[in-house]
């Protein structure tokens, strides 16, 4: 691990003003802001992120839950995955979401992880993490060893002949389906981004990943306010039935009414580059009636685009039969 400087930020203007150092000729050197520390530090131990310093932002008043005036909800960027997932308000409202956080990690990895951290988590891709190989994502233009090597895990979404890294998050694919917004803060003031735009796709340029530039802090995620009527689920399928990843998951909201979907959010987590909202299915359901044909339309449209490399061609009916499962328990007994 390389010596760094290890600072507390007193408030959010310190943390900006941290921040901004990023990009000052004399500084140089990267900054990354540290919150639970749980993708950080790892990623820090094995020489993969090398900032010079390093910023605690975890006590900074940034944790709060709280709805909001047009009847949604924000979400601090130091709020505890643990928290966010068993606070009342989303419990009851954006069950989709605290599903998604609960099927994460561990319990105790939640009760560290936060909001940001845990948007602007890095793939799981062990080429990624292992600097001895070639990786187009950690040191750009060295070619990408997952191409010809060990891609069973990767995405077959959203990919580019530089990188098929999948998005490891569960949270985000709740969160693209709930058409969250980010809001962050830096040198060039404050912006706040939908979630589709916010993560890009990794195209010649798989370091860059989000639209953050370097120092930009996450202050809060805003949600909208629940669609009436619609009910959700998150389902996730993995190796093993918990602590792992997914290989395929799916983020559902419908509502129906007078045997017709009028609402349909479709997100998908496990085989994309990025948290994946897929406008294709909900195409297939908006004003269809809620059955399986319907959903078998829908799923098919969600995989039309899949591209498999040598491993993980199942994960294209892996994820249909997610979508296709999602929907069917999510529109059991709607009206
Ligand atoms: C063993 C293990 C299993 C896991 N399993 C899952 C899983 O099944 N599903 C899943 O979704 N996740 C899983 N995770 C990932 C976990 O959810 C993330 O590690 C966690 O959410 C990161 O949050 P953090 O607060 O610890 O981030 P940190 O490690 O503190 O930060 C992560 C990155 O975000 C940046 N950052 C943090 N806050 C801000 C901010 N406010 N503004 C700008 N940048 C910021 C940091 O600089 C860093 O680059 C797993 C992790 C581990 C270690
Ligand atoms: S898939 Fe992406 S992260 Fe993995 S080795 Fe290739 S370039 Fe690197």
């Amino acid at each position: 691990m390389n010596q760094f400087q290890l600072s507390r930020a007193r408030d959010l203007s310190d943390a900006i003003h941290a921040g901004a150092l990023a990009h000052t000729a004399q500084q140089g050197a990267e900054v990354r802001f540290l919150a639970g520390g749980t993708t950080l530090l790892d990623l820090m131990k094995l020489d993969v992120e090398k900032p010079m310093r390093v910023v605690d932002i975890s006590r900074l008043p940034l944790d709060k839950i709280e709805a909001t005036k047009d009847g949604g909800v924000s979400i601090g960027a130091t709020a505890r995955n643990a928290d966010l997932a068993n606070h009342p308000l989303i419990k009851d409202s954006y069950a989709v979401l605290s599903e998604a956080v609960l099927a994460g990690a561990s319990a105790q990895l939640r009760n560290m992880a936060t909001t940001a951290g845990n948007l602007l988590q890095r793939t799981r891709c062990v080429y990624f993490r292992d600097t001895a190989s070639p990786c187009n994502k950690r040191e750009p233009g060295s070619g990408c060893s997952a191409m010809q090597g060990f891609n069973r895990t990767q995405a077959i979404l959203g990919t580019s002949d530089s990188c098929i890294a999948s998005n490891p998050s569960d949270m985000n694919v709740a969160l693209a389906a709930l058409e969250a917004t980010i809001h962050f803060e830096g040198t060039r003031g404050k912006r706040a981004v939908p979630i589709d735009e916010f993560y890009l796709l990794p195209g010649d340029t798989p370091e860059c990943e989000t639209l953050l530039e370097a120092g930009d802090l996450i202050t809060h995620v805003s949600v909208p306010a629940p669609m009436e009527g619609a009910r959700s689920l998150y389902l996730k399928l993995r190796d093993r039935a918990s602590y792992e990843f997914a290989l395929a998951s799916a983020g559902v909201i419908v509502a129906v009414k007078d045997g017709r979907i009028t609402h349909a959010r479709v997100g998908l987590g496990g085989v994309a580059t990025k948290p994946w909202r897929s406008r294709e299915a909900e195409k297939e359901l908006m004003n269809a009636s809620p059955d399986e044909a319907t959903f078998k339309r829908a799923a098919d449209a969600a995989l039309a685009d899949a591209k498999p490399q040598t491993e993980n061609g199942f994960k294209i009916e892996l994820a249909r039969r997610c979508i296709l499962h999602a929907l069917k328990q999510v529109t059991t007994h709607a009206s």
